[in-house]
């Protein structure tokens, strides 16, 4: 089958290795030209891209299943394959990746490139072609090209073809990242460490994370509200240097006689929660012939770094839809849809909710023990209560769906409810740090 793959980024790329060794023939279209012959590669359009990237163990399992070679060469680029035994976040799985998302992509869009039955070109698509009613391949800048299968996996703003399917829920999810790369320096330690992609702390009313990388390589992250105007001035190295020198778990890694910067600080764009089924607004197949994937399905606030672990999810279980139910495109469809109703949209549905409580906590509010707790709240309860790992260890590991957390919900919110809260990291709080990167820097 001739199949028309909007979109080069992680899904698009990994479905295009993972049919053409169905035997497919494959072309995968995106703006982005790859890579210079300097190798710089500024990847506008995917403002992620120089942003820090946890991959969850799915990730790696997904690439073992269909690619086993790529996760070779991912190691051979610089890439630490870890042990996550209860995912990234948690103490104890299988294993994750630490890696720039630079250099994952690298490697995919070398392995796609050179991947027989694939072809990779350049072009906007600005349409999906339609003819006898189904979806008949893309329109890349003005020229058709011809295909039996389309996957949309154009990433988080992904608008083609949206008139034949619903309208996407969600939103901006009121986050916003500020981030620097950083190398060790010859014969430094890493600094401290709490998780497997480095460390993660809530201060208050923000949070910090160091993700480590390939190569000696890790990233500085401080997450807040989007809406805090104040933090606009981290965007100035002198303004982050100095923030990071005051939060005890970022200056561990930062200190001069540790480590350097290697980027300039990136100011991260909005942040979303999203989701959008396969369906039209009737609940039927808009256009047969015409997949989504990926981001283009569902966008999750990266702070619980699930992104790119659902899109491989997604993608494994499209292809096993796609070989049990051949030249039935509407099948494909609808039980692909049924699939990300039931096992992708309930992480989007948890970051909505976490998200907004969230906020209001980092805008003043208490815990709120009078309504279900979020879920940042149940995996903070296992500190007071370990037993409570048993089942947050496979939520937090993307194992169990957030459902799972109603097991245990109760006995976290009773612990809250008795006055237990959280140890607070040390540090500034966000006014002090607000405060501090408003002063003028040496
Ligand atoms: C700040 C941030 C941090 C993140 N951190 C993590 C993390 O720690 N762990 C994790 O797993 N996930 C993380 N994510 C999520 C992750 O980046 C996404 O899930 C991932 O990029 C999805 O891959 P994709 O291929 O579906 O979409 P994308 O990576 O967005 O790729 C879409 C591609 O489509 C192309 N395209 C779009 N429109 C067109 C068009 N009209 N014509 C041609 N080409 C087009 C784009 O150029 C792009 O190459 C993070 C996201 C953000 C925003």
């Amino acid at each position: 089958m001739e199949v028309a793959i909007a979109g080069a980024g992680p899904s698009g790329l990994f479905a295009a290795v993972a049919l053409a060794r169905r035997g497919h023939r494959v072309t995968v279209v995106d703006r982005d030209a790859g890579p210079s012959d300097d190798g710089a590669w500024a990847r506008r359009g995917v403002m992620q891209f120089h942003h820090p990237h946890g991959f969850r163990p799915q990730i790696a399992e997904a690439l073992r299943a269909e690619m086993p070679e790529m996760l070779d060469a991912l190691v051979a680029a610089g890439a630490e394959v870890v042990p996550a035994p209860g995912g990234l976040g948690s103490p104890a799985g299988a294993p994750a990746l630490r890696c720039r998302r630079s250099v994952f992509e690298r490697v995919l869009r070398a392995f796609a490139t050179a991947e027989p039955g694939v072809t990779v070109g350049q072009g906007h698509v600005d349409d999906v072609l339609r003819s006898g009613g189904r979806a008949a391949g893309l329109l890349v800048d003005g020229r058709p090209l011809a295909a039996e299968l389309v996957i949309n996996a154009s990433g988080r703003s992904a608008r083609l073809a949206a008139d034949v399917r619903a309208p996407a829920e969600g939103g901006d999810c009121g986050l916003a990242y500020v981030s620097r790369q950083y190398t060790l320096l010859p014969g430094a330690e890493p600094g401290p460490m709490n998780a497997p992609i480095g460390i993660i702390e809530t201060l208050t009313g923000y949070m910090v994370a160091v993700f480590l990388h390939d190569n000696r390589t890790f990233s500085a992250l401080i997450i807040r509200p989007a809406d805090d105007r104040r933090f606009a001035a981290l965007r100035s190295s002198a303004a982050f240097e100095t923030a990071s020198m005051a939060v005890p778990a970022l200056a561990g890694w930062v200190a001069p006689d540790r480590s350097r910067p290697i980027s300039p600080v990136l100011p991260g764009g909005r942040l979303h929660n999203t989701y959008r089924g396969q369906l039209d607004g009737r609940g039927r197949v808009g256009l047969p012939g015409l997949l989504h994937l990926g981001d283009a399905v569902c966008t999750t606030n990266p702070s619980a770094g699930r992104g790119i672990a659902v899109a491989m999810r997604q993608a494994v279980n499209l292809l096993r839809l796609l070989d049990e139910h051949p030249g039935d495109p509407d099948a494909v469809a609808l039980a692909f849809d049924e699939w990300c109703t039931e096992n992708v949209r309930p992480w989007f549905a948890d970051h909505v909710y976490w998200d907004t409580d969230l906020l209001r906590r980092w805008a003043g509010g208490d815990v709120d023990v009078t309504r279900r707790l979020p879920s940042d709240l149940i995996m903070e309860a296992t500190e007071a209560d370990p037993a409570l790992w048993r089942v947050v260890g496979p939520y937090m590991a993307m194992e169990a769906l957030p459902s799972s957390l109603d097991e245990v919900e109760p006995q976290a919110r009773a612990i809250f409810a008795a006055g237990w809260r959280p140890p607070l990291h040390p540090g500034p709080t966000r006014d002090e740090l607000a405060e501090l990167i408003s002063l003028p820097h040496p």
